[in-house]
């Protein structure tokens, strides 16, 4: 699934983020990629959680949530991944289209990988709510696009 969009349209997308918001010091240079959280009232409001990384967003829709305490577990449900440029998405799609609903950004920022596994994705994210150590694993319990999403101890203390 190689990218095939130009590379002018790929350096406007990571731009966006790494210029407006880079609020916790720390260059974009040591980021792996940027991530956003939208909130999307669809029929039933849930929070989308996506990750940059190879071209695309890797994307998980959270019922609950993004947990902001340490502890707290979240299912989070794999779904399609959605280009960079959809990252930057709000308004609204409309009644009928797959995703109908209002889209507004939560929160988003930079993250750097630790760990990226079929079973496991840890990743430390630098953003304006998000801050900090977060693991996905996968939850078979849920069904194959099951995963737990939780926030963890920063390792730094
Ligand atoms: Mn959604």
């Amino acid at each position: 699934m190689g990218s095939t969009r130009p590379k002018l349209e790929e350096y406007r997308a990571k731009r966006d983020f790494s210029v407006t918001k880079e609020p916790q010091g720390g260059s974009g240079a040591e980021a792996d990629g940027i991530y956003v959280v939208q909130e999307h009232h669809a029929r039933r409001l849930h929070y989308d959680l996506r990750l940059e990384r190879d071209g695309v967003l890797k994307s998980w829709a959270v019922p609950k949530g993004v947990p902001e305490v340490v502890g707290e577990k979240r299912l989070a449900i794999e779904v399609e991944d959605h280009p960079i440029e959809y990252g930057s998405f709000e308004g609204t799609i409309p009644e009928g289209e797959y995703g109908a609903g209002t889209v507004s950004i939560w929160d988003r920022g930079n993250y750097k990988t630790l760990v990226w596994s079929g079973e496991t994705i840890e990743v430390v994210m630098k953003g304006e709510r998000l801050k900090g150590r977060y693991v996905l694993t996968r939850f078979k319990k849920a069904g194959e696009k099951g995963w737990l999403l939780f926030k963890a101890k920063d390792k730094t203390g």
